[in-house]
């Protein structure tokens, strides 16, 4: 491992400070994405700004009647607090999904959103990769992709992202906030992904040196009702090949409001907007929901291994609503 500078920060403003002017420089969160990066060589930082000791740890309820949740909060707590399993238990279903008991008492809510692709070729540095190199080239599309994105994908890159939380977020509209030298600032978490493009190195819209200061829930009464919902290849600590978070209210057998993102399809938490526009005012029946994932998954483009990935979505999003339809019902 290539040696680099250690710095543990107390204060936003000199964690920020410290990575001004030096590209070289990464925040470290719970570290359990970027070491692994860095003992694979995939990143030679040349400083870690230690951000755990940040006054960014808490959950609070906002003015609007939202949650502003820090971006130190561990996954463990996020997952336990009692707001967000009765305000958002979507959110705290894909917490728990993720990982394992010991990541998740170290993984911060910055560092899950900033988490990279887990694509083989991107983490093995003797193969080319476009998100490591770019121009190098995708050996992932004629090579190993059953785990790839079926979603909003170019001939630049088909990786996914990796993040539970993520989706969840997707789904309830959270807005990212963050700091760098010049001030504070806001991303939507569904722009805060750029699409993947010819520059899937280009990962975020977040200018260079912004430190995530936390994520911010709108107020949702619709998520009260919700579920995460995670398809893997083993029963735990594995990471998803489909997952479906969604959230939804049902008045009179009707679909009066419908939150959905998938996760695992694409280079970012996919927000589902075709299948919610499908279901908005619709009878809350199997034929609706059969109708939405199609709807959704119209513009899927697998490639010859991971087109499994198209029925698994599709059978995820009709079985999640079902439930939610029947337990409203209930
Ligand atoms: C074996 C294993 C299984 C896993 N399974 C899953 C799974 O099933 N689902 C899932 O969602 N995840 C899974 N993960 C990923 C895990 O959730 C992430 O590694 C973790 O969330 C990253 O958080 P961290 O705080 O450790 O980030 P770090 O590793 O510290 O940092 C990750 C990136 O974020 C940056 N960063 C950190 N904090 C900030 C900040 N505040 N502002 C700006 N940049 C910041 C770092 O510079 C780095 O680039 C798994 C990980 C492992 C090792
Ligand atoms: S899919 Fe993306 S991350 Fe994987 S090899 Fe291709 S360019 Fe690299």
């Amino acid at each position: 491992m290539k040696e680099f500078g250690y710095r543990r920060a107390t204060d936003v403003s000199g964690a920020v400070a410290l990575l001004d002017g030096d590209p070289g420089a990464r925040f470290l969160g719970g570290g359990t994405n970027l070491v692994d990066l860095m003992k694979s060589g995939v990143e030679r930082p040349s400083l870690l700004v230690d951000v755990r000791e940040l006054p960014l740890g808490g959950i609070e309820s906002t003015a609007e009647g939202g949650l502003r949740i820090g971006a130190t909060v561990s996954n463990s707590d996020l997952a336990a607090d009692g707001e967000v399993r009765r305000r958002y238990p979507l959110l705290a279903q894909a917490v728990l999904a993720g990982a394992s008991g010991q990541l998740r008492n170290m993984a911060t809510v910055g560092g899950n959103l900033l988490q990279r692709t887990r694509c083989g070729y991107f983490t093995d540095v003797s193969r080319p990769c476009n998100k490591r190199v770019p121009g190098s080239g995708c050996p992932a599309i004629q090579g190993e992709h059953h785990n790839h994105a079926i979603l909003g994908a170019s001939p630049h890159c088909v990786a996914v992202h990796p993040s539970d939380m993520g989706v969840a977020l997707a789904a309830l509209d959270a807005v990212v906030t963050y700091r760098t030298a010049q001030g504070e600032g806001r991303l939507p978490l569904t722009d805060f992904y750029l699409p993947v493009g010819d520059s899937p190195h280009r990962e975020t819209a977040l200018p260079p040196g912004a430190l995530i200061t936390g994520v911010v829930l709108p107020p949702a009464p619709v998520a009260a009702h919700s579920r995460y919902r995670k398809v893997r290849e083993r029963a735990s600590y594995a990471f998803a090949i489909g997952s479906v978070a969604a959230a939804l209210a049902v008045e009179g057998g009707t679909v009066r409001q419908v939150r959905l993102a998938l996760g695992a399809v694409a280079s970012h938490p996919w927000r589902a907007r075709a299948a919610e526009a499908a279901l908005t005012g619709r009878p809350a029946t199997p034929a609706s929901f059969t109708a939405a994932a199609e709807a959704e998954l119209a513009t899927a483009a697998p490639l010859p291994h991971n087109g499994y990935k198209v029925t698994l979505l599709h059978n995820l999003m009709v079985a999640v609503l079902t439930e939610l339809t029947q337990e409203a019902t209930r």
